[in-house]
């Protein structure tokens, strides 16, 4: 029996899309070979790669001045290639640290050259519980670019608004909500995700750039390393990963026939209201650390009274079928993930269980 998967990532995938994957596994669409066994270059696996960077750019709802890329090496990846390309010497970039993996970017960027901090939201003991007031964010109005993270995936925060850059080229890691929502994607100069948590399987990082700011990006780099030569390679400059590439079109696909990203968000509002709802209900046994205006719709933390009770809530929730709640170690409680492909019929199950053990062990 399948369990109900709240994990933050790799996290639970449309159960269409792994009951088509299977189906298709041993023969390909009638050619005879699995997937996994195309080549990367024969026209079988080209109609793959191209149905997903279009799928891609149509739902991200990209401009003309926009294009998609993949590669692999997930977001982290990312952290260190996106300074590469455009913060040369005698520049600095902005970095608005909001949570862990914002903190992370920040740190590899300082590794390749001068970065700043435009904000720090982390409180006395480290935990980040709310995202920057618009008086917070010190922006450098020289700054090669701002780095937000639209969502910090372990804290369970959330940008609603976007900050306003003041002309600074905006980058956005969206690993934790991109396609959960519409996109203004024409605000921003990139946006990277690791397809793991919204789009899919681990294996691969989805980009959308302006090509106008990839102009002035630097051109002495390892052509692995530069956005220039994946795009101008239509990502296959080397081997893609194949079967994660096929699985993300499938999952896009699938985002595409449940409404597109306005379809998402209703669906994601739902789930986050039932919810936060019931946990602010029972406030008197839950607590959500984060402030209201900055809960994220992907990520819900809480906890209980205690460790030992937040230990027995994941236990018995295992018990009943729900997986994935343990919290990062570095925040502990709880962490339910609310990703695209989690349904709001899960979520139900789940506040059923959150009312019972609040009754039992309250
Ligand atoms: C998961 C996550 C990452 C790291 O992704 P990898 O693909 O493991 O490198 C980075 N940023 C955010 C916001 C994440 O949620």
């Amino acid at each position: 029996m399948r369990k109900i998967n709240f994990n933050a990532g790799p996290a639970t995938l449309p159960l269409p899309v792994l009951e088509q994957a299977q189906r298709e596994l041993l023969d390909f669409q009638g050619t005879g070979l699995s997937i996994l066994e195309h080549s990367h270059r024969g026209p079988d696996y080209d109609r793959v790669h191209e149905e997903a960077l279009s799928l891609f750019s149509e739902l991200m709802g990209l401009p003309k001045s926009h294009s998609a890329i993949m590669v692999q090496g997930g977001a982290s990846l990312q952290f260190a290639m996106l300074p590469m390309n455009f913060l040369p010497p005698g520049r600095s970039a902005d970095y608005a640290v909001t949570g862990h993996w914002a903190r992370l970017a920040y740190e590899e960027a300082r590794r390749v050259g001068a970065a700043r901090a435009a904000c720090d939201t982390a409180g006395p003991d480290g935990k980040h519980t709310r995202l920057p007031r618009p008086d917070e964010l010190l922006l450098d109005p020289k700054a090669a670019y701002l780095h937000i993270t639209t969502n910090n995936t372990l804290f369970g925060t959330q940008w609603r608004a976007l900050p306003d850059p003041k002309g600074v080229p905006l980058v956005a890691d969206m690993c934790s909500d991109i396609l959960s929502r519409p996109t203004d994607a024409a605000k921003f100069a990139l946006i990277y995700a690791g397809a793991q948590k919204n789009l899919g399987p681990a294996g691969l990082a989805l980009i959308a750039v302006d090509r106008d700011w990839l102009k002035t990006a630097r051109k002495d780099l390892p052509d692995i390393l530069s956005y220039a030569v994946h795009l101008e390679a239509r990502s296959i400059y080397h081997t893609p990963p194949t079967f994660a590439v096929y699985l993300v079109g499938l999952q896009l696909k699938w985002i595409k026939a449940n409404g597109g990203p306005a379809g998402m968000e209703k669906r994601n509002q739902a789930k986050a209201e039932l919810l936060y709802g019931t946990l602010d209900r029972l406030k008197g046994f839950y607590t959500v650390p984060v402030e209201k205006e900055s809960r994220s719709l992907m990520n819900a933390v809480f906890h209980t009274p205690s460790p030992e009770l937040d230990d027995l809530f994941c236990l018995e929730g295992e018990k009943e079928g729900i997986t994935g709640m343990k919290g990062h170690r570095a925040v502990g409680g709880m962490r339910v993930s609310l990703y695209n492909a989690v349904s709001l019929v899960d979520v139900r199950t789940l506040t059923d269980f959150i009312e019972s053990f609040a009754k039992r062990r309250g």
